[in-house]
């Protein structure tokens, strides 16, 4: 048996990196990049206007103050994607917009809330205008040269913009996963049949497929085998072409609990099997050619709470995405919780905000066999192996859904 924390480790070490791809822009959200993005260009590529107003030279305001007006005569215009194309010489203005180019010649902008417009061909200012104000500089946001983007970030809306706005037709992106999800137990049926006595509906396939998705994997439900060594084996060999295997059921000591038996047999490197937790603790892990195997419990909430501990990790190293340990939140317990059994244990809590710190409670029945406790749920709380049991008020670590 081996703790979290060295499950995580044994499993990230033996995680490999998926191949790349060339992806179109349209195709990219989600997928990790994976290459530096350079910018061969900067952003803004030119001087443009944050404001709408008037292009001016500071210099001719220098005067201007209160009563003082300065008249200049408007010579032209330049709006976003218009450029005014002539110099702006002293005593001269230019109508600008936002995104205009700053014409040249001039070096600041007044926004027109602050001119006089006396007609098409004059406008009166009465205050200075230091150069550089309301301008917005080339290169400002981006600067030509510039790694604006890194292999290993995940492409989100605002990547995309970044890409766009560079050119990039297409990007260089990790594959997606395969990740086939294979039942086991003699008890389950598929969703749309009538139930038998003792039968019940193959639920956690259908949960780790979202879990999956959710991911960044492609999902590939390969359905449900009965408790028989010689079918097991059968259907877990054709299942091992994909890059992650997901077993459900079997991997605990029942007298028909016989998959970690059968991946030794198909020459899986099991790396570990069961892990000091709770729920989950029968957890199996290995590897075979290109493939990572788990045998996940089949108890609703072990299959969940396993997946977001220990297969989410693998998933995003294999999408080459870097793996940051769980983000955590300390919060306030609102009951006691007993404990005794030197596990780590993960209870499904809610937690909320009450004036400004947050509380948590459990959501009650912790059965692992209560698949309702992670939907009413939106975090777990994590009890660490040491602990002999909390009190109300006590500080908890709480990783939220
Ligand atoms: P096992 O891990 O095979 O010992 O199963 C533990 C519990 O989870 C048993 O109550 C099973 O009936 C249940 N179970 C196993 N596989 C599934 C599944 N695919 N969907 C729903 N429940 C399951
Ligand atoms: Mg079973």
């Amino acid at each position: 048996m081996v703790d979290a924390g060295e499950a995580l480790r044994l499993i990230l070490d033996a995680t490999p990196l998926l191949g790349k791809e060339k992806l179109h822009l349209h195709d990219a959200l989600g997928r990790t990049l994976a290459e530096d993005v350079v910018a061969s260009e900067s952003i803004p590529p030119f001087d443009n206007s944050s404001m709408d107003g008037f292009a001016v030279r500071s210099a001719d305001l220098g005067e201007a103050s209160g009563p003082k007006e300065v008249i200049l005569e408007i010579v032209g215009e330049s709006s976003a994607g218009n450029t005014f194309e002539e110099q702006v010489h002293s005593g001269q203005v230019v109508r600008i917009m936002t995104g205009g180019k700053i014409p040249d010649g001039a070096d600041t902008v007044v926004p027109i809330e602050h001119a006089r417009v006396m007609n098409e061909d004059h406008a009166g200012f009465n205050e200075p205008a230091p150069a550089g104000r309301h301008v917005r500089r080339a290169g400002e946001d981006i600067s030509k040269g510039e790694t604006i983007l890194r292999a290993g970030d995940v492409i989100g809306p605002s990547q995309l913009g970044i890409l766009a706005s560079l050119g990039y037709v297409n990007v260089r992106a990790y594959e997606q996963p395969l990740v086939k999800i294979l039942a086991t137990g003699d008890e389950l049926a598929e969703i749309d049949a009538e139930l038998e006595d003792g039968q019940i509906r193959n639920s956690t396939s259908y949960a780790l497929s979202g879990y999956v998705r959710q991911a960044g994997g492609i999902p590939s439900l390969v359905g449900i085998v009965p408790d028989k060594r010689k079918r097991i084996k059968k259907r877990i060999r054709e299942a091992l072409e994909c890059d992650l295997l997901l077993i459900t059921g079997g991997v605990s000591v029942g007298k028909y609990d016989f998959v970690k038996e059968i991946l030794e047999g198909l020459g899986v490197e099991v790396i570990f099997w069961k892990v000091n937790i709770k729920p989950g603790k029968p957890l199996v892990f290995g590897r075979i050619r290109q493939a990572l195997v788990f045998g996940l419990p089949g108890n609703p909430v072990s299959t969940g709470v396993t997946f977001l501990q220990f297969v989410r990790p693998a998933l995003h190293k294999l999408l080459g995405r870097r793996v940051q340990p769980a983000f955590r939140l300390r919060a306030t317990l609102e009951h006691d919780v007993a404990k005794s059994d030197g596990k780590r244990h993960y209870l499904r809590g809610i937690a909320r905000e009450v004036e400004g710190h947050l509380r948590v409670s459990t959501t009650g029945s912790q059965s692992s066999g209560v698949m309702s406790s992670l939907s009413k749920g939106n975090c777990l709380i994590i009890v660490p192996e040491q602990s002999t049991g909390l009190k109300i008020g006590d500080q908890v670590d709480v990783e939220f859904l």
